[in-house]
């Protein structure tokens, strides 16, 4: 038992993975199951004063690692791209008053518009929210996203496009979160890995697995040693870069939503000691 619990020190859960679970059920369910840190999906949010979201995860000694997720910036549509950048600033006074010291960013894209457009105004996004995350103390991580969401998720596709954003807006608050998802398939992962971790912009690692056949873009994501990633090969150059932070397991499932929850939560544990 002590080495399992060992073993765990790094683990942490993204409340998604759980969705059917309140905030409550996931700190409850987590720490009896002996994982210390969460990543808390906004969601989970609704509906709860964020003093008491922030006394549920203090009562029970919880780690939060970040919160998911800020983004969308780019519209065609001029109100809605202010309309972005009031809901980012308010999860950054969220991120602030639930003691997250990173939002992850799924930047958006617009298909009315050319991919660079999309990227431009994604920046323009960042470093318009960036003095209030600065004054917050909350850091910003950019997640590139799997390209097969180019069109309505995420301008920002690859490690190298996500560095690069990271070294143009040059802030020790703005970095990148890497997901071994939707970069698993890049011949320049290991390359990029290096030079995310040398410039300083590695902030968080996120780890499922690419089933094959994969049934939906979105929320066919598989266990890790499900599928065809090799998460240990990914972690060991996300480490050699002195990455210390947290391996984030973030599973959208529609299955394994429909599955007992505490069940899922063993299996997840299992897994991440197995395969990652
Ligand atoms: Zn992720």
């Amino acid at each position: 038992m002590a080495s399992v619990i060992k073993g765990l020190s790094k683990l942490c859960i993204h409340t998604q993975t759980t969705k059917p679970w309140s905030l409550q059920e996931c700190v409850t369910n987590y720490s009896k199951a002996g994982v210390k840190a969460i990543t808390i999906w906004r969601n989970v949010l609704e509906g709860i004063n964020l003093n008491e979201a922030k006394k549920i995860l203090d009562d029970a000694d919880m780690k939060v690692v970040s919160l998911c997720r800020g983004g969308f910036f780019p519209s065609v549509d001029s109100k809605r791209r202010n309309e972005a950048i009031d809901d980012n600033l308010l999860a950054i006074e969220q991120a602030a008053a639930i003691g997250a010291p990173l939002i992850v960013l799924v930047c958006g894209s617009d298909s009315r518009q050319p991919l660079e457009t999309s990227r431009e105004q994604i920046k323009e996004g960042i470093l318009k929210i960036l003095p209030a995350a600065e004054a917050a103390g909350v850091k910003l991580a950019i997640e590139p996203l799997h390209p097969m969401y180019a069109a309505d998720r995420s301008a920002v596709n690859t490690l190298q496009q996500a560095t690069d954003m990271a070294d143009e807006i040059g802030s020790p608050f703005v970095g990148v979160a890497l997901d071994v998802y939707h970069l698993w398939w890049d011949n320049n992962l290991e390359r990029e890995i290096k030079r995310c971790g040398h410039n300083g912009h590695l902030f968080a690692f996120h780890i499922c697995d690419w089933k094959v056949p994969t049934t939906d873009m979105l929320l066919d994501r598989g266990m890790m040693g499900e599928g065809c990633v090799n998460i240990r090969q990914i972690r060991g150059w996300v480490e050699d870069t002195g990455f210390t932070g947290f391996n984030e397991v973030e599973i959208f499932s529609s299955t394994y939503w429909e599955q007992d929850q505490e069940q899922l939560l063993h299996k997840v544990i299992n897994a991440y000691l197995h395969h990652s």
